[in-house]
């Protein structure tokens, strides 16, 4: 839930309608990603239901939007792409729309009041195989992100990687990362196989053959870490520090490769827990390892999904995954330029961790980053003025983690860690951008870090190797 960043614009030739109403923005003003997200509404929570059928890629779905009007408007778009829409309605009334390129655009029968909620209804049909390429990666075939359809492999079921730009493939949503909200899912599936979502399963109920799980988060999550998936899965329970609620979703078949992985969570956010200084935001947390293939390691917010844990070397990617449910997910960044505050602290934290557990020394972990930046910079950019959105996942971890070194190594651990448990508890569930951050370093060290900071996350040049 959000900062929206272009309330004010309004659609292109819009003319003030009845009572001023005008259409909002179809584009949130990302830089780098100009073509996502919505302006003038502000959304609360998604009800995303998919009734799940071996057979067929395609589910009968529905998606509930409930939404703050931030101006008056005459008509709003949202992020949809690769699903055939049925029906839409606002408020309960029928309402007309129409597709253009990847937007859902609403014209509401009545007009809807700045300040005042509203709900969009709609029925649709997703395909999960649809997979229109990110229009930031021209030319490419299929993006790593998107559906996976575990059929076509001979299996049964499928996951979601919607970062960073493919999450409103799933279901029509605002989609950008500084328009958080609540998600629930509820899902259908037959009885031999098992759904799981973002957040605590709520609800189950049968009939027939068939049971519907229902999942909801408790806090608001950005849009490119939903997670649900269909799949043979077992649970795997337990409980992490402060008694909090543990869970995982593994392949009953793999079950006993990955669980001695799974089992090491509660002792990591434990050990991340006491680095930061502060309790983890959500009210669950866990690992999905889908049946596979799935392409990445993914922060699906209180839900970490794995391609591969079977291994005790997989251990580390838990640990970096675990650091984005605080940074990156709890607190966001406020636009795609802000990437490295999620990037950056994930890496950091997972270098520290595998430098205490003896599996790689920092100062190695800091001179491979170091290195990498020097090669990545000058091609990409910086990490907070990349050139191309395709790089926003791969060149925003490096430049990042050495001047979090490097700033701890100028205050000290005791002073840089009071500097992180203050930006966290500050933007906790909301957004930051790379000025929050430095105005928190520099009110709680009381020196001036601007220099430093803005040099790594926009320079043209690798700043000096800082010392560690
Ligand atoms: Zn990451």
């Amino acid at each position: 839930m959000a900062t929206v960043l272009a309330v004010a614009a309004s659609g292109a030739g819009a003319a003030a309608e009845s009572g001023g109403a005008k259409p909002g923005a179809q584009s949130i003003g990302d830089r780098l990603f100009p073509y996502v997200g919505n302006g003038g509404y502000d959304v609360q929570s998604y009800d995303v239901g998919y009734d799940y059928r071996p057979g067929t890629p395609k589910m009968t779905a529905s998606a509930r939007v409930d939404a703050v009007a931030e101006q008056a408007l005459s008509e709003f778009s949202l992020d949809a792409a690769g699903m055939k829409i049925k029906t839409v309605t606002v408020n309960g009334r029928s309402a007309a729309f129409r597709t253009q390129g990847e937007k859902l655009i609403v014209k509401p029968e009545r007009t809807l009041s700045s300040g005042k909620a509203f709900r969009v209804n709609i029925a649709y049909v997703a395909d999960r195989s649809a997979a229109p390429p990110s229009p930031a990666i021209p030319g490419q075939e299929r993006s790593i992100s998107g559906w996976y359809d575990f059929k076509k492999k001979g299996k049964e079921g499928f996951a979601l990687l919607g970062q960073p730009d493919r999450a409103h493939l799933f279901f029509p949503m605002n989609d950008h990362p500084s328009d958080k909200a609540r998600v629930t899912f509820r899902i259908t599936v037959p009885k031999h196989l098992t759904a799981v979502a973002n957040g605590t399963l709520r609800q189950t109920t049968s009939k027939g053959d068939r049971t519907t799980y229902v999942y909801g988060t408790r806090d608001p999550i950005p849009t490119h870490v939903v997670q649900a998936a269909v799949g043979p899965y077992t649970e795997i329970t337990g409980t992490g520090p402060g008694g909090l609620p543990l869970r995982s979703y593994v392949p009953k078949d793999e079950a006993k490769e990955i669980t001695p992985q799974v089992a090491q969570i509660g002792s990591q956010l434990a050990w991340l827990q006491k680095r930061i200084g502060s309790a983890y935001p959500y009210e669950t947390y866990g690992a999905l390892v889908p049946q596979g293939p799935y392409g990445a390691a993914l922060e699906t917010a209180t839900l970490s999904t794995y391609g591969q844990l079977h291994e005790p070397g997989d251990t580390p990617v838990m640990v970096h995954e675990m650091v984005h449910q605080y940074f990156g997910n709890a607190v966001s960044p406020k636009s795609w330029d802000d990437m490295w505050i999620s990037e950056g602290h994930a890496s950091y934290y997972g270098f520290r961790y595998q430098d205490e557990k003896k599996i790689e020394p920092l100062k190695e972990s800091m001179e491979r980053a170091y290195e990498f930046d020097q090669e990545k910079r000058a091609e990409a950019g910086p990490p907070g003025r990349l050139k191309d959105p395709g790089e926003v996942l791969g060149a925003t971890n490096s430049a990042g983690v050495v001047m979090l070194y490097g700033l701890n190594h100028a205050m000290g651990e005791a002073t840089f860690q009071k500097v992180e448990k203050a930006f966290f508890e500050k933007f906790r569930h909301k957004n930051a951008s790379t000025q929050d951050y430095i105005n928190v370093v520099n009110k709680v060290s009381g020196k001036d870090f601007t220099a430093y900071i803005n040099e790594w996350i926009y320079g043209k040049k690798t700043p000096p190797m800082p010392k560690g």
